[in-house]
């Protein structure tokens, strides 16, 4: 693990990484962690890494906050080293000049957020806590479940009680305490927070934990690292990096933890630029989208509705480091109907063998809309995060897909089924 301090991502203020703190003292904002990248680079490198056969985030374990906990086993093992592939079908019927997948529907848990709980796991075990809770509209709180079961520590799950059956029967046989709410994330975000300043339990809410991030990142690492093998390596060393990653958006940490991962090799030399990062919202979720838009930075609360829980977001948690994440990066904000997810769930599933949730194929709908709006160029190399399994939520998949009735065994009657 490196060695690092927290500095505000809005005022700057730095605070020691010696104590638990989730937020700037001053304005609340959210907290960077901050390495020094000098001393890492003189120790490691992209070839030194290379050679580790270990295909886990912990292969990166220079680059983090958090080291991998001594004698880990499970899912907190090994979560990480998910496939980056191409898919050439997909080109044939898009602008974008070659596409590829990340896809995190592969974690132990089924969604991207393993790689966060991973790291705020880690750090619970290495500072002897106990007890760890989180609010989740679903996938953060499978995450932390699992991997708080792998490490012999109990989660607490705070979700609102629409959330989808299937991540509730996760957090359920992971052996978390699942607590369902009256209310929006939003409510249940509120709550574990005070429930963690007045009963002094470690809070692992996205957006607020800066740790979060810091799992999160290991996705860009792993895009960059992936990429270049798959270009046949570099002269130089660096490793190469494509020309854009297209993020489902929610709350804005998954394309804050991108940013910080590219952020991070930029620093180090790793690499020599960073890919323009696309958010894409859902229609009925984009507080963040709609700042982008007004081009004031100001985030506007929404009521959220949308198909796609995932990023289902009133009050979105990471939104101004989201919006720096696009701007910074020369990227863009897109939004996209819940009808347009839907079919991009269909057409992903269809054309690569991958069944993402909704929110999971948000991205990929979001790089059709780029095609629709010709913002995107020939030829791009676009990376397409796909953040979550289908399994995790198959209501809008068997609301969508063709209704079956059964037929008598007979090969007559399979032929007409089947005509
Ligand atoms: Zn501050």
């Amino acid at each position: 693990m490196a060695e690092f301090h927290y500095r505000c991502s809005d005022c700057d203020a730095t605070y020691d990484s010696h104590q638990v703190i989730y937020e700037c003292e001053h304005e609340g904002s959210n907290l960077d962690v901050v390495m020094d990248y000098g001393a890492i680079g003189t120790v490691h490198s992209p070839k030194s890494i290379g050679v580790n056969r270990d295909s886990s985030i912990w292969r990166y374990g220079s680059l983090l906050p958090v080291g991998m906990p001594s004698g880990c086993s499970g899912t907190l093992r090994v979560v990480g080293g998910t496939p980056l592939f191409r898919a050439k079908q997909l080109e044939n019927v898009g602008k974008a000049g070659e596409v590829w997948f990340k896809d995190d529907t592969q974690l132990p848990t089924a969604s991207l957020k393993d790689r966060a709980s991973a790291l705020v796991v880690a750090y619970a075990l290495e500072n002897g806590i106990k007890r760890i809770i989180t609010a989740s509209t679903g996938n953060a709180g499978v995450a932390l479940a699992g991997m708080a079961a792998a490490a012999g520590l109990e989660s607490v799950v705070v979700a609102p009680e629409a959330a989808p059956a299937a991540k509730l029967a996760q957090i359920l046989v992971y052996g978390a305490r699942l607590v369902l709410i009256q209310g929006t994330y939003s409510d249940a975000f509120d709550l574990t927070v005070q429930a963690s300043r007045e009963m002094g339990w470690y809070c692992r809410n996205t957006g607020y934990n800066p740790l979060t991030v810091e799992g999160k990142k290991t996705v860009a690492f792993e895009i960059c690292e992936q990429f270049t093998l798959a270009e046949g390596g570099s002269d130089d060393g660096e490793w190469i990096v494509p020309d854009r990653v297209i993020v489902p958006v929610g709350d804005g940490n998954i394309i804050t933890g991108v940013h910080k991962g590219f952020n991070d090799l930029m620093a180090l030399g790793w690499i020599n630029s960073i890919p323009k990062l696309t958010g894409v919202q859902a229609a009925g979720s984009s507080a963040i989208a709609n700042a982008a838009e007004s081009g004031n930075m100001q985030i506007t609360p929404v009521v959220a509705a949308t198909v796609a829980d995932s990023i289902s977001a009133d009050r979105p948690s990471d939104g101004r480091r989201a919006l720096r994440a696009v701007e910074e990066t020369g990227g863009s904000f897109v939004t996209v109907s819940d009808h347009e997810i839907v079919e991009a769930m269909f057409a992903l599933a269809r054309s690569s063998g991958i069944f993402a949730e909704p929110a999971g194929a948000a991205g990929y709908a979001g790089c059709k809309k780029l095609e629709q709006l010709e913002d995107i160029l020939p030829d791009e190399r676009v990376v397409i995060l796909v953040t979550g399994h289908g399994l995790k939520d198959t209501t809008a998949a068997l609301q969508n897909a063709r209704k079956l009735s059964s037929i008598e065994p007979s090969l007559e009657a399979l032929c007409e089924a089947i005509a």
